[in-house]
């Protein structure tokens, strides 16, 4: 079916939360028919789903991103026809060979030839931020988030409408000006990790707090965005939460899964 320019499109929220208990998971974005960006919360995807997962986008280097990936590609390894392409930043991906999949912690699945077709299991493929890439009818943007190690946020386009997903980020004032000048934005997914009393652990592992994202939004033109807050901490869920409901402009957070429309 041909879909119509503006066309609202859906993608689903795995995991979105900065930490693990029994019911809350780390970030994890779902698109069909097949891309993850971020790989914290996979298996509770279906089976048919899972093996159809050709695509990851891994926004940085930290555990609770890329979780997922080496179980993922354990689980599929026997039953999958092609490569499971990641794509990060040339960092990150070295990160993810060196210290996770190097025989010591994890298989090398990147010369590991899959039983099927041959296909080396993991194809790794180095991005750079603003420069636009397609996948499965998705064009993507990589841009620079404000965090301890390389991270990269993500500009989602399809049908002529936008989202943007910031990854794990501290101020950035760069972005909201981007978004101001960006009319088809209608999403966005930011980092709140902390609550605001909090701001020298935030500060110094670059997150933000409900004031740092109040600071980042003051910029925000006054228009239809929906602004969703990702990656509370567990432990400070509940303060996050208050604190988000008392800011000026509306903030809705997300814990545990959901369907979002762009
Ligand atoms: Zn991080
Ligand atoms: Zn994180």
């Amino acid at each position: 079916m041909l879909q119509k320019k503006s066309e609202k499109w859906a993608f689903e929220v795995l995991g979105s939360s900065g930490g693990r208990d029994g019911s809350r998971s780390t970030m994890c974005l779902y698109l069909p028919e097949g891309l993850l960006i971020d790989a914290g919360n996979v298996f509770v995807l279906p089976e048919e789903k899972l093996l159809n997962i050709q695509h990851v986008i891994v926004t940085h280097s930290h555990l609770d991103h890329f979780l997922d990936i080496p179980f993922l590609i354990d689980f599929s390894f026997s039953r999958r026809e092609h490569s499971l392409n990641i794509y990060a930043l040339n960092q990150t991906i070295e990160a993810l060979r060196q210290y996770i999949m190097n025989w010591d912690v994890w298989p090398e699945f990147g010369s590991i030839r899959l039983s099927l077709t041959g296909e080396f299991a993991i194809n790794y493929i180095p991005i750079e931020p603003y420069r636009t890439i397609n996948i499965l009818g998705y064009e993507i943007t990589p841009f620079l988030s404000n965090h301890t190690v390389p991270t990269i946020g993500v500009i989602i386009r399809k049908n002529g409408r936008s989202m943007v997903y910031t990854s794990d980020t501290h101020r950035n004032p760069e972005l909201w000006h981007f978004i101001n000048r960006t009319n088809d934005i209608h999403v966005v997914l930011v980092d709140v990790s902390f609550p605001s009393y909090l701001s020298s652990l935030a500060s110094a592992s670059l997150h933000h707090t409900p004031s740092t994202l109040m600071e980042d939004l003051n910029i925000l033109e006054d228009r239809d965005v929906k602004i969703y807050a990702v990656h509370i901490k567990p432990a400070f869920e509940e303060e996050v939460i208050m604190e988000l409901a008392k800011l000026p402009r509306k903030v809705i957070p997300i814990v545990g899964r959901k369907t979002i429309w762009v």
